[in-house]
């Protein structure tokens, strides 16, 4: 009884299911590796000692924005705060996607702008990178033309592959369509390329941020949009009230007051992504493709029995290899040395 009142497509979306299984390396899910709250935690402790925790969070995190609009360079007006950038990409397509109305990525990138548009009742055209995962934004413009699309994803860099789209070519799909033009710069602190500045002179782009991968604070729950004010008059209206704890909001303050350490762990993942890559590259039988984020791509023939095997030992990396575009491909979230050391070992003993 119950069931036969699901919406239809409900049933078409797999739910995000994460392995509770031991594990001793953890490189599958893109994860900063290092726990700033341990250098942070007296500031943090002091922080919260006097909070109103029987009163509910600034429903708009001003003072959250504030900072953040400083680190990014735009005001406070121009950035709105969501539990994780998810919600932002979820709020984004409430406001614009109707039922039936397209919305336009590549693929294969990151899921969740198709779960949302299939939750909205919207539909998704992906467009097929080719076979280095190079994005083809010229047929983005043209389904999107054709389709009369609502929103424009773009990810860059790309999730899972590390692709970068140059910026001439994004400013190039803000200005040759009519859609919001949404580029998710979840990983821009590992690369150093961003539109944001462009926010203020077209009024169909919206930059997504996050907390959870440069900032080391995945399990703080902050992403922010950033975009017009007038984009942003309408995504306001949509978002919940009072979406980031207050144990949230303190925590986002606190580190990006700190932002210099972070800048500094950000140097060591930078490097260590080289030392990686370097090292990766001299396995003969897995093919490594560049990234502009903190993770590698890999395609290997011998991908499956790579990650049964790793698995085994406690090391877990993330398993495309049932997935028809990212066939024989996983994907190495760059972690500490030790974690590297440890995953180039493994390599040597699979083979
Ligand atoms: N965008 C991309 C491209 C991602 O890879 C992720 C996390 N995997 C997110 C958005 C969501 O990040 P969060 O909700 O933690 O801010």
């Amino acid at each position: 009884m119950m069931l036969s009142l699901v919406k239809k497509n409900i049933y078409s979306i797999k739910p995000y299911r994460i392995s509770k299984e031991y594990i001793h390396t953890k490189l599958d899910a893109n994860e900063n590796p290092y726990n700033l709250l341990d250098i942070l935690k007296e500031k943090f402790i002091e922080n919260i000692d006097n909070l109103n925790i029987n009163r509910y969070p600034d429903t708009n995190s001003d003072e959250l924005r504030e900072l953040l609009a400083e680190y990014v360079d735009v005001k406070k007006e121009n950035i709105l705060c969501g539990n994780g950038s998810d919600e932002i990409i979820q709020v984004i397509i409430n406001t614009f996607v109707d039922k039936d109305e397209y919305v336009i990525t590549h693929s294969p990138t990151f899921s969740m702008y198709k779960i949302f548009t299939n939750i909205a009742g919207g539909k998704i055209l992906e467009v097929l990178s080719n076979s280095s995962f190079q994005i083809n934004v010229d047929e983005i413009i043209k389904e999107a033309k054709f389709k009369k699309a609502k929103v424009i994803f773009l990810c860059n860099p790309n999730n899972p592959t590390g692709t970068v789209i140059s910026k001439e070519e994004i400013e190039r799909v803000i200005r040759k369509t009519e859609a919001i033009v949404v580029v998710d710069e979840a990983y821009y602190e590992f690369l150093g390329e961003t539109v944001v500045d462009l926010v203020n002179v077209y009024d169909n782009l919206i930059v997504l941020r996050t907390l959870s991968k440069a900032f080391a604070l995945a399990g703080a729950r902050i992403g922010y949009g950033i975009a017009s004010e007038k984009i942003m008059d309408v995504l306001y209206r949509v978002k919940p009230p009072y979406n980031l704890s207050t144990f949230s909001q303190e925590i986002g303050k606190l580190f990006i007051e700190n932002v210099d350490l972070v800048k500094n762990y950000i140097q060591k993942i930078k490097e260590e992504r080289l030392f990686l890559q370097k090292e990766l590259k001299k396995i003969e039988y897995i093919e490594v493709f560049p990234t502009g984020s903190n993770f590698v791509l890999v395609r290997s023939e011998k991908a499956k029995r790579i990650v049964e095997e790793f698995k085994k030992e406690g090391l877990s990396i993330r398993d495309f290899t049932k997935e028809d575009l990212l066939r024989n491909c996983f994907r190495i979230t760059v972690g500490t040395r030790e974690e590297s050391n440890r995953l180039l070992e493994l390599f040597k003993k699979v083979v």
